[in-house]
């Protein structure tokens, strides 16, 4: 049986096509791993990228000097060889292409994945997200910064050092403003009524004092997740560390769960956030990579997916590896 799902309160739907009856196995076919002993990314070779711009040791956040790169550090913010933007030409901010690039680069050790951080790690890394996309936030005439992570050659990652991107705009994405148009005519927050809707269901994936994740009801692709504060907070800089945290918690134990299930897929996640309208509600979506979008999708912008939102966070609890299932 296939269904047409509306999404929770935007005009968009996507077809769960249930009746194919894909087990996670079928997703699974192409492991990612990391083949290179080091790169560029690695501690040893800072000399190798431009010097850094945030550097996160034992406590402090530091700055690399022309004299001085900074050795033994835990997260390291540099900025993009390759920027999709740059900071030259703020005068003419679309016909320069103003913004900023920076690369996050989340441990020193070439062999680590998100899912071999300890909390501690997961936690600092969060504080690193947080003070990022604020320090840009505050630059002039970025209207938007775009926090993400491509995890996997599938998922776009070009270099296989785990690492996260943030790209700051001198404009708001259209999506996010269609977004805001609707929550603005709600007289109540709409991705509160998801926090209320979504808690303790048949797609609940992880619930703490503070935040809660979840195969959306209106889920694109299969084991799509997404991840939102129970409170009301509109951007990473609103965050107290406590939430932060819980946060970082969140998304380790459901890249945990996709890694055993799915056996190391290719993800995104992205950051949806907004520093100047308080009536938005922060929220990750991930997203494992187990197609490619097609004619259909490109045609309609209706994706087609395989896997119940519902069947997905029942693998998931149930930690149901894509290699035993046949
Ligand atoms: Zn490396
Ligand atoms: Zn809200």
């Amino acid at each position: 049986m296939s269904e047409i799902r509306k999404h929770y309160f935007l005009e968009d739907y996507c077809i769960v096509a249930a009746d194919r009856g894909k087990r996670p196995s079928d997703f699974s076919s192409s492991p990612e791993v990391q083949s290179a002993i080091s790169c560029v990314f690695c501690a040893g070779e800072e000399d190798k990228t431009p010097p850094a711009q945030a550097v996160y040791k034992n406590g402090h956040v530091l700055r690399d000097s022309k004299e001085e790169l900074i050795r033994d550090w835990q997260v390291r913010c540099i900025p993009n060889l390759y920027p999709a933007l740059s900071p030259k030409g703020i005068d003419a901010p679309y016909e320069s292409g103003y913004g900023f690039h920076e690369v996050i680069i989340e441990t020193p050790h070439h062999n680590k994945k998100l899912t071999d951080f300890t909390a501690e790690e997961m936690d600092l890394l969060m504080e690193a997200y947080r003070d990022r996309v604020m320090h840009y936030w505050a630059e002039p005439k970025i209207k938007f910064v775009s926090l993400f992570k491509n995890w996997g050659k599938q998922a776009g990652a070009s270099l296989e050092h785990t690492h996260s991107q943030l790209i700051a705009l001198p404009l708001t994405p259209p999506s996010l403003k269609r977004e805001l148009d609707v929550i603005h005519t709600q007289h109540k927050c709409p991705y509160c009524s998801i926090v209320q809707s979504e808690s303790q269901n048949e797609r609940s994936v992880y619930e703490d004092a503070h935040f809660i994740a979840f195969a959306p009801y209106f889920s694109k692709v299969p084991f799509e997740i997404w991840f939102l504060p129970k409170a009301h907070i509109g951007h990473l800089g609103a965050m107290s560390d406590e939430v932060l945290h819980s946060m970082g918690a969140a998304i380790r134990h459901v890249l945990s769960r996709l890694e055993k299930v799915l056996v190391s897929p290719a993800y995104n996640y992205m950051f949806f956030q907004l520093l100047q309208d308080d009536a938005y509600h922060l929220n990750i979506r991930l997203q494992p990579v187990t197609s490619k979008m097609a004619g259909f999708e490109k045609n309609t912008d209706i994706f087609i997916n395989t896997m119940p939102p519902e069947k997905a966070a029942e693998y998931l609890n149930n930690g149901i590896s894509g290699q035993t299932v046949h």
